[in-house]
């Protein structure tokens, strides 16, 4: 069965439970999480999480704990220039392992960084240097750091299969590091996931090898290959569409690792808006897209 889900919440009192309670809903068998808001780092006690309680759901649903993915808040820069900052995101990657590993999950999401200005070569010894530490500090854990393919706005490192296969060289425990393919960030740079998704997998795995692909972010894109936009779509209204995604989430090479969407929530009307995925999940299931459900207001 093809392993999927998205990103879902976690907050309030329910925490984690609440988490696995939001995955189900979406008929999901994978999720992702941030252990706090994304763009800040602020944190919950990991004793308030309601980790014991989420793992005897996912049981009884026979999900797997492989099946869960965390995200590290896209703010922290392993590879910013500034000293304190640097050590900032070294320390708080190194909380983030730990909550991933309380969590029961076996990895977490990582943006590489951006060089801000630094320069790319810098920029990459700094990340190196950083995810070292990081590993070095978690030693006895068994979590993997799955850095993600980025669109290339801005700064940002990771946007070529070459850059990342760098950082994954100059790692000395790179056991510990996997890759997040996110079809939206790939396309934005410029590789041809929507046409020849084979051919670019061919090209991932000459240089970084396609087994180190331990997540899979499938997001539709709002602007065309290689606009380094980074702004995600709806599954089947985007410039990738749903064939090529589709394509991707049944693709052979893939079957074992989780599927995360990330795409924005509908808008409903004036006032409400909610999370497509049920039915972009269910239209992978049957593997044909419909208007239906949510989708039907976009
Ligand atoms: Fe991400
Ligand atoms: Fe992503
Ligand atoms: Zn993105």
């Amino acid at each position: 069965m093809t392993i999927i889900g998205s990103h879902v919440n976690m907050s309030g009192k329910e925490m984690f439970l609440g988490s696995v309670k939001e995955a189900l809903m979406y008929e999901a068998n994978a999720l992702m999480v941030y252990t706090g808001a994304p763009q800040n780092t602020r944190r919950k006690a990991i004793e308030m999480m309601k980790v014991k309680e989420a793992h005897d759901l996912l049981n009884i649903n026979n999900i797997l704990l492989g099946n869960i993915v965390v995200h590290a808040p896209y703010i922290m820069n392993l590879a910013n220039p500034a000293p304190e900052k640097q050590q900032f995101a070294r320390d708080f990657l190194t909380q983030e392992v730990i909550r991933t590993s309380a969590l029961g999950a076996k990895q977490i999401v990582l943006h590489p960084g951006a060089h801000v200005g630094s320069g790319e070569d810098e920029a990459l010894k700094r990340i190196i240097a950083g995810l070292n530490e990081v590993i070095g500090n978690t030693a006895n854990l068994d979590v993997k750091i799955a850095l993600e393919t980025m669109a290339g706005k801005g700064t940002e490192i990771g946007k070529t299969f070459a850059e990342l296969a760098t950082i994954i060289a100059g790692v000395t425990h790179n056991e510990r590091v996997s890759v997040c393919f996110d079809t939206c960030h790939t396309h934005d740079y410029g590789y041809d996931v929507k046409n020849d998704f084979d051919q670019v997998l061919l090209n991932f795995d000459k240089i970084i090898g396609k087994n180190k692909i331990s997540v899979v972010h499938v997001n539709d894109s709002k602007n065309p290959q290689g606009a380094r936009k980074d702004r995600h779509a709806n599954i089947g209204f985007g410039h990738i569409g749903f064939t090529a995604l589709n394509y991707i989430v049944h693709h052979p090479n893939l079957l074992l690792i989780p599927k995360i969407l990330e795409t924005p929530y509908v808008k409903i009307d004036d006032k409400n808006i909610q999370a497509p995925y049920l039915e972009e999940i269910r239209n992978f299931k049957e593997k044909t897209f419909k208007k239906q459900g949510v989708l039907a207001h976009l």
